[in-house]
């Protein structure tokens, strides 16, 4: 036999199982399934191996299985890549505790999320500290890496601690940022309020306002300080920022009150 014929029968002569058998039609025929395990190829008759109908349902099997492996790898990639701090993997809808009466917001911006990535419309969160904000913007992020859409959740404390003075790779720092197709900065306005951290965060805005890509807002500022801003580089920025992001106010009993209610609650009915 030459090698050619040698790889012609290997692919043309299928496994053969206890149990298989001969059909009228003269196909081998699979002992389980009953099904063939050959189809007639051309005129002449030649017969090739085809899957049975369990041996297809096992291949299925295997490659759904390969594939559910595949995502949560990319996903668990994604969530490592994009956020800053590990306890943000677990701020989901499925964790969400009922409490935030803006999470429909939230939901609606990723079941929308063609929409605003095509318009470039972000969110920009506000209200006092411990109203869920973060926890609200966390949940975007970790449903949309569900989708494996790459997300960047990060905050200007972080960004300008990286981008020191003297730091020469500044411009792929900022263009890797401005990259992901949704950035989240948390946290807006507690950095440093020097002249260069001003210039740095302006830098990153304007950056990500060219590039056409949303972004996702967390601040303590109230939206009227916003709108009326103390002088000339807080306008500029604060101008991007309401260019691009629309604005929902987060207000109400604090998570933090409620949870440390809850804890009251709960110690009040073990002293009982
Ligand atoms: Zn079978």
């Amino acid at each position: 036999m030459t090698d050619f014929e040698k790889i012609l029968k290997r692919i043309t002569t299928p496994q053969v199982n206890p149990g298989d058998y001969a059909g009228a039609d003269g196909l081998l025929y699979c002992g389980k399934c009953h099904t063939a395990k050959q189809f007639r190829m051309d005129a002449q008759g030649h017969l090739f191996p085809r899957p049975c109908q369990c041996e297809q349902e096992r291949i299925d099997r295997e490659l759904a299985e390969q594939e559910v492996r595949r995502h949560q790898q990319a996903v668990a990639d994604l969530k490592r890549w994009g956020f800053t701090d590990p306890a943000m993997r677990k701020w989901t809808f499925a964790n969400d505790n009922g409490k935030c009466r803006q999470m429909k917001r939230a939901h609606f911006y990723v079941e929308h999320w063609n929409i605003m990535q095509d318009e470039n419309i972000g969110y920009l969160l506000w209200g006092s500290v411990g109203t869920g904000k973060s926890y609200f913007a966390g949940c975007i992020a970790n449903a949309l890496i569900e989708m494996e859409i790459p997300v960047r959740m990060t905050n200007f404390a972080l960004i300008l601690n990286d981008l020191t003075a003297g730091f020469e790779g500044r411009n792929d720092y900022i263009a890797n940022l401005c990259r992901a197709p949704l950035l989240i900065i948390d946290d807006f306005g507690v950095e440093r309020d020097t002249g260069y951290g001003l210039e740095q965060v302006y830098n990153v805005i304007d950056s990500r306002y060219r590039s056409r890509r949303p972004l996702i807002v967390t601040t303590n500022i109230p939206l009227h300080d916003l709108q009326h801003p103390q002088d000339t580089a807080h306008a500029r920025i604060y101008d991007r920022l309401l260019e691009m992001c629309a604005p929902i106010r987060f207000s109400g009993e604090t998570f933090r009150k409620a949870t440390a209610q809850d804890k009251l609650a709960r110690l009040k009915n073990l002293m009982n």
